[in-house]
């Protein structure tokens, strides 16, 4: 068999398609052959990067699925988190504004004022303690994704 017939072997003795005997003399000739030797190399990084390429293809378009779900999540988690700054922030300005207004205010009785001054104290801590709740599970979804 001369070089030419060999080489038509190639793509078969890669993807194990020869019979033993087959094998046998590709090897043998491959022994004695650097020209073979060298273009069966080729062959093989050839091979290699069409079966990359076929499995990379599907695997690419998880990741981008996946990262564009992760994203989702750390936009969300921060908007809730400027939402919730926000809503503190006007919350306790309001609120001095009202305890200002009701201190100031002599109509109003000292057990109304206890009773406002209670009422805009508790809406601070729910709020203090809505924006800790979305930050530790802000910070918990991002730890997760990044570790898996
Ligand atoms: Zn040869």
């Amino acid at each position: 068999m001369t070089c030419h017939d060999y080489k038509d072997m190639m793509m078969g003795y890669l993807d194990n398609e020869l019979t033993d005997e087959q094998r046998g003399q590709f090897a043998e000739h491959l022994a004695g052959c650097p020209e073979c030797t060298g273009e069966l190399a080729q062959f093989r990084k050839l091979k290699a990067i069409t079966d990359e390429v076929t499995l990379v293809e599907p695997e690419d378009r998880l990741w981008q699925d996946y990262w564009g779900g992760v994203y989702n999540r750390i936009e969300r988690g921060f908007g809730w988190i400027v939402f919730s700054v926000a809503a503190i922030l006007l919350a306790i300005y309001g609120g001095f504004k009202v305890i200002e207004e009701i201190v100031k205010d002599p109509t109003i009785g000292m057990l109304l004022k206890a009773g406002l001054l209670a009422l805009i104290l508790g809406l601070a801590v729910l709020f203090v303690s809505v924006l800790r709740e979305r930050v530790y599970f802000w910070s918990k979804d991002r730890y997760r994704n990044v570790r898996r």
